[in-house]
């Protein structure tokens, strides 16, 4: 599909932006780089290898460190599904940004040190056989901050599904905007969101899954259909430091946790790591009509071929 020139601030850099295979470095890091961990959530020491066989989830616990996207689409996507679009996009340094490296020396090191070529990841795969659009964005490069690459990936996924009639899938692991860009940072916001209000106008279903942390410039993480999150995962609008920085005293504790914001009725579900696959897969299989008897449900949208029900999610959510 063609795509209109995103701006001075992207450029399709070709083969030598992108990493030569998905970036699956461990996100797990031992103590001094050997066999144990030691737990964010319950500080118990772990053998890494325990841990990694359980989904990257503390078995004391149930803390989820973070995941790879080799390891999230390997979790959500049938395997060898999944196939990569948009992946030779690369930033431009639109406002030379220099602190203690130059923004390219950064984006350099980053590359470097995480295997990605940059803080997001989209694709078509298939969930249980259901065709969809998939994207991530990886904490782990620039904390998943949202830069223009980010959101042109995003925004063109987000297209890709609408044009194609398929559902789309996100999985937030997101620092907010990226300082090093600026302005182009924050339009990253305004033109996601516009490409997921027209996926919505036309019936589209976009499913959204937050993980730790899913903070500030992450905004299209909340304008899913459906939106779930992982088990105490860091959401908010800024950081707990910045926050504090900012007013003077910390938030109240475990406010900004996916928990508080499923007792508040802003995410819909909280999701623990080994049942997301089947949950999603439930959600699209409930939600689509592939079949042509269901084409004749009153609430059968021709438009996106998927049941329109806005109105009752939640309760697709109680049956489920
Ligand atoms: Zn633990």
């Amino acid at each position: 599909m063609p795509h209109p020139d995103p701006g001075p601030h992207v450029i399709e850099a070709g083969p030598l932006a992108r990493a030569d295979t998905l970036p699956g470095r461990s996100t797990l890091q031992g103590l001094s780089g050997g066999r144990w961990l030691r737990c964010n959530g319950c500080l118990s020491t772990l053998d890494r290898d325990v841990v990694t066989r359980n989904l990257n989830v503390c078995p004391e616990c149930d803390y989820h460190f973070p995941m790879s996207p080799s390891e999230r689409i390997a979790l959500i996507l049938d395997a060898g599904s999944f196939e990569e679009r948009f992946a030779t996009l690369a930033p431009c340094d639109s406002l030379q940004f220099t602190d203690r490296l130059s923004y390219r020396e950064r984006l350099e090191e980053e590359r470097e040190r995480t295997g990605a070529s940059e803080a997001a990841i989209v694709g078509e795969g298939l969930i249980r056989g259901t065709r969809v659009l998939f994207g991530l964005t990886d904490s782990r490069f620039l904390m998943g901050s949202m830069g223009s690459v980010v959101g042109e990936k995003l925004t063109r996924c987000v297209e890709l599904a609408t044009s194609l009639r398929l559902p789309l899938v996100l999985v937030t692991a997101s620092s907010g905007a990226r300082m090093h860009e600026g302005i182009f940072s924050l339009m990253q916001m305004a033109k996601v969101a516009s490409a997921l209000a027209r996926h919505h106008a036309v019936g589209g279903l976009y499913i959204s899954v937050m993980t730790n942390p899913t903070i500030g410039g992450a905004s299209f993480a909340y304008l899913g259909d459906i939106i779930l999150a992982e088990p105490r995962a860091l959401i908010g609008f800024a950081s707990p430091r910045i926050v504090a920085q900012l007013t003077g005293s910390p938030l109240p504790a475990g406010t900004q946790t996916s928990e508080s914001f499923l007792e508040r009725g802003l995410i819909d579900r909280i999701v623990h790591r080994r049942d997301l696959r089947e949950l999603i897969s439930d959600l699209l299989g409930y939600l689509s009509a592939r079949h042509a008897d269901e084409r004749s449900h009153p609430l059968y949208s021709k438009e996106s071929n998927f049941f329109d029900c806005e109105e009752s999610i939640p309760n697709v959510l109680q049956e489920l």
